[in-house]
């Protein structure tokens, strides 16, 4: 097992005017994702506090304006699916309903309405919703692997959960998509998980989840057979993963891993909700049965904004240098997030 969870901490030197400029040492510290080696920078509070946040302003301007995803309106503005994808139009399953993305960014692009209501708070979110809305996307990536496989190789099933996250609607709804190659990150992830299985024999995500709940420093709990872990080198604040192991495909999750991912995802969407994260963004990642050593998993980050009503999360180290950061560190983060919302 070669996991190496690298860290460096970083001394600044400056003159301090609170303290009659002497000279004071700053540590910063950073550190490198074991798999891919991309640098995450963690500033040094130990918790990140922020104001609690009220959606009921937006929610209400919003229900002012025209919604296509609510009820009343949906049949008649939302696309339909041709027929080799869905002869029905549309994928419903439960409450949610697959339609295409009006505006597709990929060769394979849908938007998965996760309900009929036009708001959700986080703690409405529950599990039938989730297992409805990821099977509703599952279903389409299915089926448009089955006309066109080359076309849609590599898909992914995506949650932004209010506007902080980018979202650019109040009602809850999951993007999907699908094209001949991964997502750049996605794409990391795939070819370093094949260069672990290669160079070790061994699959990169099983001796994580198994050194991770070892150390039990970041390792937070289980849901059936979803691994929970903060992230080593975080891609944003407060970053969770659920590593689903022996699952790899869009055709390997059951209704059960589903109902277990969504198990453990409300735990952590909680934990947000009890720290005034009021925002995030979540992903499934999957590959191909062809793609040696990947498992498939969830990711989730809080999505805030240090001002109230305006201003952002992301700076230019995400945007123009690559390098993400967190204010809350991961360790604190495991043991909270464990402490609140799992093994109750
Ligand atoms: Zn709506």
């Amino acid at each position: 097992m070669t996991i190496v969870f690298s860290r460096t901490e970083n001394e600044s030197v400056y003159l301090d005017p609170r303290n009659n400029f002497e000279p004071q040492t700053v540590i910063s510290k950073t550190r490198r994702d074991p798999l891919t080696g991309q640098i995450s920078r963690i500033f040094p509070f130990r918790k990140l506090m922020l104001h609690q946040h009220d959606w009921t302003p937006f929610v209400e301007e919003s229900k002012q304006k025209f919604c296509p995803f609510c009820p009343e309106v949906m049949e008649q503005v939302t696309p339909k699916f041709p027929a080799p994808i869905a002869p029905e139009g549309r994928i419903r399953v439960g409450n949610a309903v697959t339609v295409p993305n009006l505006n597709p960014y990929e060769k394979y692009a849908a938007v998965v309405i996760m309900t009929d209501r036009h708001y959700v708070p986080m703690n409405a979110i529950d599990t039938q919703l989730i297992v409805d809305s990821f099977r509703a996307g599952l279903t389409y990536l299915q089926r448009a692997a089955a006309i066109d496989p080359d076309g849609a190789r590599y898909g992914s099933i995506n949650w932004n959960y209010m506007p902080y996250s980018g979202g650019s609607l109040i009602h809850p709804h999951l993007q999907v998509l699908a094209g001949p190659e991964p997502c750049t990150f996605d794409n990391r992830l795939i070819t370093a998980s094949a260069k672990y299985a290669r160079d070790n024999s061994s699959n990169y995500w099983t001796d994580l989840v198994q050194k991770e709940a070892v150390s039990n420093e970041r390792y937070i709990g289980k849901t059936g057979r979803v691994h929970w872990l903060s992230a080593f080198a975080p891609r944003h604040v407060g970053e969770v993963l659920g590593i689903m192991p022996g699952r790899k495909t869009i055709d390997d999750i059951t209704d059960q891993d589903l109902s277990e991912m969504a198990a453990g995802l409300q735990n952590v969407i909680k934990y947000y909700e009890s720290g005034n994260i009021a925002s995030f963004n979540a992903a499934l990642y999957l590959a191909r049965q062809e793609d040696e050593g990947f498992t498939a998993h969830l990711r989730i980050v809080g999505r805030f904004t240090i001002f109230p009503l305006a201003g952002s999360d992301i700076t230019h180290m995400q945007i123009l240098h690559d390098d993400p950061w967190s204010v809350i560190m991961p360790e604190v983060l495991a043991e909270d997030i464990k402490k609140m919302h799992f093994n109750q």
